[in-house]
């Protein structure tokens, strides 16, 4: 199947962008990379009078530094993170995400931005940067705001976006020294998209830390604090105090009720938290 006939236009200014969305009658797309919205193209999942491309305006590929705050522009490739074009304060985590995402042609072409708001509870960034408490940047013709991701992905192919609005920006918060990180994939091959997501941000110094769990129905299942995963401390012992049996708890209470799919994603939480205890070598070549 192809798609329908539709218009395209290239913006070339956020503030183009944002008034073409804001005044174009009918059905309008955005597209960024393309690798989400192209399969729905063809299968006519959808039908748009116009596409919007939004790949050259220039705020969308912009990356700064904000104190201890990473700003990528939404349209940030998942190969420009991979490959380390971008800065990360992340110390590898946002690298390691990037490089286990798909395969190579899907993450020259995707990104950040675009896998954000297609919001597949399998994809990689929306379970990542829910653990590393990132936010996103939302403009509109009211102008500019800040929410956590777990507050934007609302749930299955969900998120929290009005009909003129578009992702600008995502804030990862730098991970710390001390800090530990942990994020595992479960899928049956290389460049799959997830069955299961383990991520864990762990401050043992603060005795603080988040949990996810994800690619499961709804958005990912956060525990903002995850004390209780560790009997109720998270300090440097944390990986002996892992406590599978809460992991299942959280996930009973999220209303997973197939006792097998728990224990997959209790076993891949358990393989995070060992992660974070011992992080593996990134072994990506140098930064370009
Ligand atoms: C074969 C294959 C395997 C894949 N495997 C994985 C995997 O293992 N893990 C994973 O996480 N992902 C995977 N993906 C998805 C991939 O990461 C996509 O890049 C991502 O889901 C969408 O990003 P995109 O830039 O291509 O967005 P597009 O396809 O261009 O857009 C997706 C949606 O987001 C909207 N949109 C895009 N950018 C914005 C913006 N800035 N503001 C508002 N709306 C916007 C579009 O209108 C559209 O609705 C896979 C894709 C393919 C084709």
């Amino acid at each position: 199947m192809k798609p329908v006939a539709f218009a395209w236009e290239r913006p070339d200014s956020l503030a183009a962008l944002l008034a073409r969305l804001a005044e174009a009658p009918g059905n309008v797309k955005l597209i960024a990379g393309g690798q989400s919205l192209g399969p729905m193209l063809n299968l006519r999942l959808v039908e748009p009078d116009l596409i919007l491309d939004i790949t050259g305006v220039p705020e969308l590929r912009a990356v700064r530094v904000e104190s201890d705050t990473l700003v990528l522009g939404a349209c940030v490739t998942h190969a420009d993170i991979e490959d380390g074009r971008v800065r990360d304060l992340t110390r590898g985590a946002l690298r390691r995400v990037a490089a286990a995402i798909a395969y190579r042609p899907v993450r020259n072409r995707g990104t950040v931005g675009g896998s954000l708001v297609h919001a597949d509870p399998a994809a990689d960034w929306v379970s990542a940067l829910t653990a590393l408490g990132a936010e996103v940047e939302i403009a509109g013709p009211d102008g500019c705001r800040t929410l956590p991701v777990e507050r934007f992905v609302t749930g299955p192919l969900t998120v929290a976006l009005g009909r003129a609005e578009i992702l600008v920006a995502v804030r990862v918060p730098a991970l710390p020294a001390g800090a530990a990180w942990g994020y595992v994939k479960h899928c049956a091959k290389i460049g799959e998209f997830a069955h299961a997501i383990g991520a864990v941000r762990l401050e043992p110094g603060q005795g603080r830390g988040r949990a996810v769990i994800g690619a499961v129905e709804g958005p990912p299942v956060l525990l903002a604090d995850a004390r209780p995963l560790f009997g109720g401390r998270i300090g440097a012992d944390f990986a002996d105090r892992f406590d599978p049996a809460a992991a299942d708890a959280a996930l009973r209470a999220a209303g997973m009720t197939d006792a097998v799919e728990r224990h997959v994603h209790v076993t891949v939480l358990a393989r995070a938290v060992a992660q974070a205890a011992k992080p593996v070598p990134l072994n990506l070549p140098e930064a370009a």
